[in-house]
């Protein structure tokens, strides 16, 4: 296809088709695609992504993109019986932009490109229909200015409104032709004045105009931020697609409108969508005015009505997947203008899936590759306690689930200033359009007072997975306040927003923690049958530990006992022990400590009964459990009945440069014997009582920070001999594991010895990526962002494993240790447990579990499942399924790898 940017669809026939996104753009190969199986669609071309690329990097088109266009033009204009800039049946375009992946609102859409003074007249007499005419005629020239000419489309508004005013009315529609006549004629001279020459008229000109300011429009910052916050590639580049323009705008048997073939915030198998009669583009997704829901269609235009329910049940069955559509009706004949794979909710992601298996539209695999772990989160979110009391200052559309309570800001720059200090914030406008994206961002919960459930707000929020209700109107949005059932709110004043029932309350309401549903738990069963990694959790209280193992975790891979030293009087004994002299004045005040440490260990041991428990002992350096101002080193003082001065040389003897790097982990169990020997007598004490009971105990003592074999010899020495002693007290069977927490470049360098004392490892990938890096994490914030705004790391290490350092770390770790070893468990125990790319790493890596805090276990369990599925070698259809992926954020670097600029990737 070397030289061929520009590929047309019209008549049934298309040159290419849904699997040449990377080409044509999704738009535009969705068009292709729909024209192909029958769907109407109006006849157009699409100019390939290669072209702009070439632009971009060249400045200049390819060399026959010009008569390509051309030549493809004149077969729009003899499919449609129309001339582009023709004087008696004027041929209109729209031109619109369309990257590999979809984009939602980012990038600008011109309409009705060919009308001039001449033109408008010909449209008029063509559609006997003056008032349509001008109406066309006076978006076009306001949007061309906007995204060609770049004279803000505010001030256009500003003039419409005006204009409205004068005639005493409130919708657009009621504005008559001379009102719009007019409106065109000031739009125009407005674009005189503030450029200084005319708007362009000949339709020549526009039309390339468009066709640059859409590959322009591929760098523009709010697209730049998009694809930030998606990670999807920057070198992808956009299509334009150039189409004959269908009017929704000729009257009450014409509109328009946006559909989903199910509900995207429930799943519900529903045909779901809003459509505006007598209105064009936009007007549906601007929120500007408000829509009708579906069902109406049906009263108002019966015929297309029929039509379109076909329509979406073919698309539907065609691409196994739920469909975003968009359409327009022109006196009554349907138009499909838009498909794509529509974005939902995580509940909506789950329950389509599960109900496409129970149709026989796809297998178990494919529905569990469909959902994103990342997106299961929103699932695993608390929501609004349905006890609670609440004040409700208005209701509006329920466009993305979950509860949010948060300060309100009325502007996004705010948002991100607020956010920027920590502040839980809810954005608050009348509408949203793509500049408000860095303020949605940054808020938690996004609520407007315009709008239906496919404006903008609801669109982008849905996609983020953020909160988010819409069409709030009893909301007046004015001036930096607002108002609502007799309230008055300020900005930084408390709001909740419920986006599952669509209610925005007064202040701050409780939460609760969700509950899986029936589609949730197939589906995990099914991501559990096909994965191979298994997954723990990271608890250290039988709250936490329950909690997890309702979410599927099938051990705890790290319970930290740092808290069980610090609780109410403990630290009083712990600072007592710091202060004895002698090894039995240490013992003496552990032995205070001993039974409720044993409790604890009895409480965790209970709750997972049946599964293994990996305990780390005593990891914090020493210096924490000291008072830290003066009203404590007074109160200790006081207590102890020692000195004020006693206190401060403590204090002073454990003052550390750098703790992190100090007298803390195997160094404290080496220095201080009796700590580990006070908890490993809690543990093994703790494991007889429970098995007394008739629950399973499978204890795994783990030591943190193991540098050499040498400590770990001698601690499991010391580990063993308790243990030992305890079991043959109790006269009890406990079979129990004794491992090392591999966080120290040293220990994966030397793992191989150190497996000869270890019975498991455990990658303790937070503290490993400060040691590889040599960044405290705690320090990371002064510079941080800027490395990831600059490029330099490409993800924060300590949120996604790096697999190029410390994953290799991790795999020479692993692959030493087992082959000094062959039945050495490994897993790692770092946040990254719970990231699914991090999570792939593990499994690719041969890893035999991953443990993450208990509200990420789900999001492991279904990640898990799709590393096996992936490297199982399954996947249907590869191409499409990368796309998918990339379009939901998940591996936008694999696309990346493998998908150069360089290599040319038309035709793909
Ligand atoms: P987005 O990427 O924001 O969805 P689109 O390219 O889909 O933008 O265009 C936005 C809207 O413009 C469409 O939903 C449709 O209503 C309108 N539109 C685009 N092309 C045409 C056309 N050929 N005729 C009539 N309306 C069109
Ligand atoms: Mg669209
Ligand atoms: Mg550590």
């Amino acid at each position: 296809m070397a030289g061929k940017h520009v590929f047309y669809f019209g008549n049934g026939f298309a040159e290419g088709g849904r699997d040449d996104k990377q080409t044509l753009g999704g738009k535009g190969a969705n068009l292709a695609e729909m024209t192909r199986i029958g769907v109407p669609v109006p006849p157009g071309f699409t100019i390939s992504t290669d072209a702009c690329r070439f632009y971009l990097r060249e400045e200049r088109y390819p060399p026959d993109l010009e008569q390509q266009v051309a030549a493809a033009l004149e077969r729009v204009e003899a499919d449609t019986g129309k001339r582009f800039g023709g004087l008696e049946n004027p041929l209109l375009l729209s031109v619109r932009s369309g990257a590999a992946i979809s984009m939602p609102g980012m990038m600008d859409t011109i309409l009705n490109l060919g009308l001039n003074d001449q033109t408008v007249e010909a449209l008029a007499r063509a559609s006997n229909d003056e008032r349509f005419a001008w109406d066309s005629y006076r978006r076009f020239v306001q949007m061309y200015s906007d995204v060609v000419l770049g004279v803000p489309a505010s001030e256009f508004e500003e003039r419409l409104e005006a204009r409205k005013q004068e005639r005493g009315v409130v919708e657009d529609t009621e504005l008559e032709a001379v009102d719009l006549r007019a409106l065109a004629h000031e739009f125009k001279s407005l674009v005189r004045e503030r450029l200084g020459s005319p708007f362009p008229d000949d339709p020549q000109i526009q039309l390339w105009g468009a066709i640059e300011a859409v590959f322009r429009s591929w760098n523009v910052e709010r697209a730049v931020a998009y694809r930030r916050v998606h990670g999807i590639p920057d070198y992808l580049g956009t299509a334009v697609n150039v189409q004959a323009m269908v009017y929704g705008n000729l009257g009450d048997d014409s509109g328009t409108g946006v559909a989903f073939t199910r509900n995207p915030s429930t799943g519900e198998r529903k045909f779901f969508g809003e459509f505006l009669v007598n209105a064009q583009g936009e007007d549906v997704v601007a929120g500007i005015r408000t829509p009708l829901s579906i069902e109406e269609m049906e009263h108002r235009l019966p015929e297309a009505y029929r039509q379109l329910l076909e329509v979406q049940e073919r698309l539907e069955q065609h691409y196994r997947e739920m469909q975003d559509l968009e359409f327009t009706v022109e006196r009554g004949t349907l138009y499909l203008l838009q498909t794509r794979t529509g974005k939902r909710t995580a509940a909506a992601a789950v329950r389509i899936a599960v109900e496409m298996v129970d149709e026989g539209l796809i297998d178990e695999r494919e529905a569990v590759l469909r959902v994103d772990p990342k997106q299961l989160d929103q699932l695993l979110h608390p929501r609004l306690d349905p006890d609670a009391e609440v004040t409700v200052l208005a209701t509006g559309l329920p466009a993305s689930p979950g509860a949010a309570s948060g300060i309100i800001a009325f502007h996004p720059d705010r948002a991100v200033e607020l956010a920027a200090n920590g502040e839980p914030v809810i954005l608050v406008r009348s509408e949203t359009s793509p500049d408000d994206f860095h303020g949605m961002v940054a808020a938690r919960a996004v609520v407007t007072a315009r709008g239906g459930m496919t404006s903008h707000a609801a669109v982008v929020a849905r996609g983020m997975g953020k909160t988010c209700v819409v069409g709030a109107s009893e909301l007046h949005v004015r001036n930096g306040e607002c108002r609502a059932s007799g309230y008055t709110l300020r900005e930084g004043e408390w709001i909740t927003v419920d986006g599952t029932t669509g209610r925005v309350l007064l202040g701050k309401v409780p939460t609760v923690e969700p509950e899986p549903d029936e589609y949730f738990n197939r589906l995990m069963q099914w991501a559990d049958s096909f994965r191979r990694l298994s997954v723990r959790t990271n608890a250290d209280t039988p709250q936490d530990a329950q909690q997890a193992r309702e979410f599927g975790a099938e051990g705890i891979g790290l319970c930290r006992t740092e808290h069980m030293f610090f609780n109410g009087e403990r630290i009083q004994a712990v600072r007592e022990m710091l202060l004895a002299e002698t090894s039995d004045g240490r013992r003496k005040a552990l032995a205070k400590i001993l039974p409720m440490q044993r409790e604890d260990f009895a409480g965790i041991f209970r709750a997972m009964d049946g599964l293994p428990v990996t305990i780390r002992l005593i990891d914090p350096p020493l210096h924490e459990f000291l008072p830290h101002n003066d009203a404590e080193v007074e109160q200790f003082a006081d207590t102890a009945g020692i000195s004020i001065d006693v206190v401060r040389r403590l204090i002073d003897r454990y003052r550390e440069q750098n703790p992190m790097l100090g007298f803390r982990g195997v160094r404290l169990c080496v220095a201080y014997p009796e700590i580990i020997e006070m908890q490993v007598r809690a543990i093994f004490e703790a494991a007889t009582q429970v098995a007394a009971e008739g629950v399973t105990v499978k204890p795994e003592v783990m030591v943190p920070l193991v540098a050499d074999v040498a400590e770990l010899a001698r601690l499991r020495k010391a580990i063993e001999a308790i243990a030992t002693q305890v079991l043959e007290e109790a006269g009890t069977e406990v079979p129990y594991l004794v491992g090392t927490m591999i966080e120290l470049p040293r220990a994966c360098l030397l793992a191989g010895d150190i497996a000869t004392e270890a019975d498991f490892f455990s990658f303790g990938t937070n503290d490993l990526t400060q040691t590889t890096f040599g960044i405290s994490r705690d320090d990371a914030a002064t510079f941080l962002p800027q490395y990831l705004d600059a490029g330099i790391f490409k993800d924060d290490p300590f949120q996604v494993l790096d697999r190029d350092g410390v994953g290799q770390l991790v795999q020479m770790g692993t692959w030493e240790g087992r082959r000094r070893r062959r039945d050495l468990k490994v897993g790692i125990c770092g946040e990254h447990g719970g990231d699914p790319s991090s999570v792939e790493f593990c499994h690719e890596t041969g890893l035999d579990y991953v443990s993450c805090s208990p509200f990420r276990v789900p999001i492991a369990r279904l990640a898990a499942a799709h590393a096996a599925l992936r490297t199982g070698g399954f996947v249907a259809d590869r191409a499409q399924e990368r796309v998918e992926r990339a379009e939901s954020g998940a591996a936008a670097h694999t696309l990346a790898a493998r998908q150069r600029p360089e290599a040319g990737v038309s035709g793909d």
